[in-house]
């Protein structure tokens, strides 16, 4: 039983490290941060929270996630119970319902965000589409400032770029215990320095970024269009390199496709630019196979493959699928079967896309949207009608389809796999300057995708 109590109070920190990368630092410091576990069972958990406000900010803006991570009820309800703190002095509720944006704390960085425990390298389970980037993950770890720098990770939501990225963190925090590492997300530096600017402190703050013999930055695109930010990064970034001081920074596309200015982009160019890809189904199943064992749930190899094929392009999901199942199990006192998977997890499937992309269907899609013939896409044709189309095909088809290069580039009627990410890396580049492809693309992407 106190093993199972144990389970959901770590439910709960997964729900909160889940949110605290959607929300802004503000608003989980504020609203999620306070909400303590008082107890958590087997069927449900008891929460205290500051105000009456909090438990129904959770509930409005949350609901689907407490039930993808908590105990449910029957009625399908998420298995809180709620309990209010007692004030602490008189006008403590009333501080915590305004929140406290402007506390005076003049710690050079309060937007830091710490190191979540289970992001560890031990914990991330190795395939071909992420071999390579944890090798240089775990290279950098080991000598920072030293091999790779910056080391630039980029892919798609979910695949483990914030795993990483806290795993060096933490190795670097276990085996160089003199050096300063400070993770934070591109939100939290922009808050950081929102703030001293309002205090008038930003030296302080430059000082301390400068300090640092590790700067960890997640999620570099949110600095897209915010320029004074971004020349102050940037400056941040030039003025630790040059000390040989180590950065790692995350992004959900390569440098070259972010609208950042020339010298921000060459900048994160200079190290090196590793891709995250989707895990193959091998490693899908050992990834949730890992998941259930850290959670102390046995998960049938039938019923992991039956998941796995189902949800394939975010391992996030992935976990949510399995927290549910797990709940599902618990809260019913049922082994898990692959039934049971198909009915607990019919909801999360619909979001699926049902069918596989394939490079047919996107050859089709984009013939239609140019008004141009298959043949000619797959055909040898050089005339300018027929190569730009064909070039945003093989863009669809690197960016949609989890296949090698070679695999992809031999579907397009014998290309070479240079040749399709040539033109990847052109019809990406021209994608941020061009509305009129931008539109042709998610149009391509929704016709697929449906
Ligand atoms: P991103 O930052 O790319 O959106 P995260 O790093 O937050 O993704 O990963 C999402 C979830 O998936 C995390 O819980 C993470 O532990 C898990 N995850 C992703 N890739 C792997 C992997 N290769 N092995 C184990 N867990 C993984
Ligand atoms: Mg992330």
């Amino acid at each position: 039983m106190a093993m199972l109590a144990h389970h959901s109070q770590e439910s709960w920190s997964q729900f909160l490290s889940y949110v605290e990368e959607r929300c802004s630092s503000t608003e989980f410091e504020n609203w999620l941060a306070p909400i303590k576990v008082l107890d958590a069972t087997l069927e449900e958990i008891t929460l205290e929270v500051p105000n009456i406000f909090v438990q129904e900010y959770l509930l409005d803006n949350y609901k689907r996630d407490l039930v993808a991570f908590l105990p449910t009820r029957l009625n399908g309800e998420p298995a809180i119970v709620f309990k209010i703190a007692e004030p602490k002095k008189t006008g403590a509720v009333i501080e915590t319902i305004e929140p406290i944006v402007e506390h005076i704390d003049n710690s050079a960085s309060q937007h830091e965000c710490s190191l979540n425990a289970n992001y560890l390298f031990s914990n991330f389970i190795e395939g071909p589409s992420n071999q390579f980037v944890k090798s240089a993950a775990v290279g950098v770890a080991a000598r920072p400032g030293r091999s790779y720098n910056p080391l630039f990770i980029h892919g798609g939501v979910g695949l483990g770029k914030t795993h990483l990225l806290h795993a060096i963190g933490h190795e670097v925090r276990q085996n160089q215990k003199k050096l300063r590492v400070q993770a934070i997300t591109t939100e939290g530096f922009i808050n950081d320095l929102v703030d001293s600017l309002r205090n008038k402190s930003v030296d302080k703050m430059k000082r301390f970024y400068r300090s640092l013999d590790v700067l960890l930055v997640d999620d570099i695109q949110f600095l897209q269009s915010r320029k004074n930010f971004e020349d102050e990064l940037c400056n941040t970034f030039e003025a630790l390199i040059n000390q040989n001081k180590q950065i790692v920074i995350t992004s959900d596309k390569p440098p070259g496709q972010l609208s950042l200015s020339e010298r921000m982009i060459a900048r994160m160019e200079w190290g090196l630019v590793a891709h995250i890809g989707i895990p193959d189904l091998e490693t899908r199943v050992a990834i949730l196979q890992h998941k259930a064992d850290l959670k102390g749930i046995r998960i049938p190899q039938k019923v992991a493959f039956f998941i796995a094929e189902h949800i394939f392009h975010n391992v996030r999901q992935l976990e949510g699928a399995l927290n549910r199942l797990s709940a599902y199990s618990r809260l019913m006192g049922l082994d898990v079967t692959e039934e049971m998977a198909e009915k607990t997890l019919a909801e999360l499937l619909q979001h699926v896309p049902q069918k596989r992309i394939t490079v047919d269907s996107i050859l089709k899609s984009v013939a239609t949207i140019y008004d141009v013939r298959v043949s000619d896409l797959r055909g040898t044709s050089r005339t300018k009608e027929i190569v730009f189309p064909r070039q945003v095909a093989m863009y669809l088809a690197k960016e949609m389809i989890n296949d090698s290069l070679t695999k992809l580039s031999s579907s397009f009627g014998g290309k070479t796999h240079s040749t399709l990410l040539h033109a990847w890396e052109k019809i990406g580049d021209q994608l941020k300057k061009d509305e009129m492809l931008k539109r042709n693309i998610q149009m391509a992407r929704r016709n697929l995708e449906m």
